[in-house]
């Protein structure tokens, strides 16, 4: 597997947020090749290029995680999908819970399934590719052009998953009022903050 980074902080946005994890961030994205309109706000374009960080087993992945929680990460984690699966099997031998941040362009591939999988789907389509099994979490980032409407649609898609909004950085204050007004107006949505960026946390 194709490795940026392995740190341990805790978890800052979304439903987890404030959960002590692992982060393993894989190397690449698929954003710019899929015409994704997030590569004008990405706050981790280090991650874009597939040949950056060390080249690691899946076994020398998990033996850097010394949490009981871990977050694989990108980039585009899906992108190296062999050796997530066996990443996930290796770490649920220890108890170790997986969590997956995906942008939702790729199936989860055969084998064990992460414990937790949080989608962050990007303008301008929002689309979901139909294998990705089961999705627990939909984080929809609020930048200037996010309709109402497309955060509904994929409420109404997927009735399981919690949806969280967090506003674009780059856009404040006017995206945090604007992701403020979606939540009040949608009670079971919720408000997802950067919380590592304000504490300054890694
Ligand atoms: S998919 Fe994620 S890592 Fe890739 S450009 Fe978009 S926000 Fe950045």
């Amino acid at each position: 597997m194709r490795v940026l980074e392995i740190f341990a902080s805790l978890q800052g946005e979304g439903v987890w947020a404030g959960t002590p994890m692992t982060f393993v961030r894989l190397a690449g994205c698929n954003a710019a090749a899929a015409g994704l309109e997030c590569v004008r706000w990405c706050d981790t374009k280090r991650s874009w290029d597939a040949g950056a960080g060390e080249e690691l087993t899946p076994a020398e992945v998990a033996a850097r995680v010394h949490l009981p929680r871990v977050c694989v990460t990108g980039g585009e984690p899906l992108l190296q999908a062999n050796g997530l699966a066996e990443l996930v099997a290796l770490l649920h031998a220890r108890d170790v819970q997986v969590h997956l941040e995906t942008n939702g362009t790729l199936p989860l591939p055969p084998g064990e399934t992460p414990d937790w999988i949080t989608v962050s789907p990007k303008p301008p389509a929002f689309a979901l590719a139909p294998g990705l099994r089961r999705i627990d979490e939909i984080k929809v980032v609020v930048d200037a052009g996010l309709r109402p409407e497309t955060v509904e649609a994929l409420a109404a898609a997927h009735p399981e998953a919690q949806i969280s909004l967090q506003p674009e950085a780059g856009a404040a204050p006017v995206s945090t009022e604007r992701a403020v007004a979606l939540v009040l107006a949608h009670p079971r949505w919720r408000l997802s903050l950067q919380i590592h960026k304000l504490l300054g946390l890694r």
